[in-house]
């Protein structure tokens, strides 16, 4: 199993050899600003169930890197957080904030629990928990939380509630993903989505897809589902979608509209009538134009790399390709929108509804999707320049963008040398 977390840092040490080129402003010395957090928050607390039970609840927020700004992550819900994934994930939102731009660092969070199996009433009493053991280190300036895994716009909400009862105001920009009602953004809910959908068509033109490009999606979630529909709407045909219990495929194109239904109604893609059966090994090798990663890391690895038919890679999923997996398919010419990209819609809507809350002015929704577009397009742009400077890949050159607006800030900041 690969360690997300050492992956990510062998990644950093690979960009070493880019050091004094055009378009590189950092040295292999400035690098190590970024081999471990600037912060890590480990806390237990007990919570008292309403089984009558105590229980001891551990909680991590891991923040990374704070040089541009207040840092910014999610927050999840899981039985098997792990801290190494925690960091890994961390320094991806450092990355990837640095990437759309956005004035912030980069932060993520975890709760072990199992929220399958936790009752709606004791989920808020673990959000709410949590908050008092991290008060002091999360707010609008500092550190703002948002939904991830099995976290979602209530627990969003109990974590503001319990917030601002302990200061003693109102703050709604100490977290995002909120409810609409608490301040949330319209748009919030398909920014990744739609964030990557943007990449998708900025690389549609210059890959030269076609006019109805296939596409494969490996996860029907938040991001995958959306993904799907939104394409469907610009006219790619989606041949092949999955979750955890398998998919369907259908080289004449699947019902988008019939897909959401079923799996809203059975909870399954696999319910769909009238397609194959496809596993999620098979997706992912599948002769498509397009193949969407929207569920797990570490998918697409050294193991399969080679066997990948698809054009473009779009990571809706935060790590779905290994580093030994990016060179075989950049030697074989498929080209990947890195997850820091591909994926950074969300963190881009959320720092819009931060500065809808800091502002007290709420945009509409067209307001928030055109902001998102400039946004998307400038980043593939800044970074597409780099991969034809220098043929690399767009993971590579992304990486770059990032890195270079990150060690400016701490050079600017005095904790760097300023010598390049
Ligand atoms: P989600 O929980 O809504 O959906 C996950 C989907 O993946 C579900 O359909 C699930 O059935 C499927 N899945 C689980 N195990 C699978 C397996 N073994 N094979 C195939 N499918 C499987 O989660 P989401 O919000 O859509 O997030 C998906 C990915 O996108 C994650 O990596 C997440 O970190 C990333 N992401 C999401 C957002 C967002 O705004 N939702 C933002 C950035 C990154």
């Amino acid at each position: 199993m690969v360690n997300p977390f050492e992956d990510t840092l062998q990644r950093l040490n690979g960009l070493t050899e880019y050091s004094g080129k055009e378009g590189v402003r950092f040295t292999p010395e400035d690098l190590r600003i970024l081999e471990a957090p600037k912060r890590t928050l480990v806390v237990n607390f007990p919570v008292k169930f309403k089984d009558g039970s105590t229980r001891v609840i551990n909680g991590y927020r891991v923040q990374y890197n704070d040089a541009r700004g207040p840092t910014k992550g999610g927050l999840r819900f899981h039985p098997q957080v792990d801290l190494d994934e925690v960091k890994a994930l961390a320094l991806w939102m450092a990355l990837k904030t640095a990437v759309v731009d956005v004035p912030y660092g980069g932060a993520k969070g975890g709760i072990t629990i199992n929220p399958k199996e936790t009752a709606v009433e004791d989920l808020e009493k673990v959000s709410r928990g949590f908050i008092q053991q991290i008060h002091n280190f999360v707010g609008p300036d500092k550190d703002i939380p948002a939904p991830d895994v099995y976290t979602n716009a209530q627990t969003m909400a109990w974590m503001l509630d319990e917030f601002e009862k302990i200061k003693g105001v109102k703050a709604p920009g100490m977290i995002t993903g909120k409810p609409i009602e608490l301040g949330g953004s319209l748009g919030r809910d398909i920014a990744t989505s739609l964030g990557g959908a943007y990449v998708l068509k900025e690389m549609a033109r210059i890959y030269d897809l076609g006019l109805a490009p296939t596409v494969a999606i490996q996860g029907f979630g938040n991001a995958g589902m959306n993904m799907a529909k939104i394409l469907s709407d610009w006219g790619y045909k989606i041949v092949a979608v999955s979750d955890s219990k398998g998919g369907v495929y259908d080289a004449a194109g699947l019902d988008v509209k019939k897909l959401i239904d079923v799996k809203t109604k059975t909870r399954t893609v696999t319910d769909y009538a009238g397609a194959k059966p496809v596993s999620n090994e098979e997706l992912l090798l599948l002769k498509v134009d397009v193949l969407v990663p929207a569920a797990l890391e570490n998918q697409i690895t050294e193991k399969n790399a080679a066997d990948i038919k698809a054009k473009v890679i779009i990571e809706l999923a935060n790590g779905p390709v290994t580093h030994d997996a990016d060179k075989i398919l950049h030697k074989n010419d498929v080209v990947v929108a890195p997850d820091i990209l591909a994926n950074a819609g969300g963190v881009t809507v959320s720092y819009f509804e931060w500065v809808q809350n800091l502002q007290g002015y709420y945009w509409t929704k067209e307001d928030v999707f055109r902001k998102l577009e400039v946004k998307m397009v400038d980043a593939f742009n800044r970074i597409h320049e780099l991969v034809k400077l220098h043929d690399i890949d767009h993971r590579t050159a992304a990486y770059i963008v990032a890195i270079n607006r990150i060690i400016d800030a701490e050079k600017k900041r005095g904790n760097l040398s300023q010598k390049a």
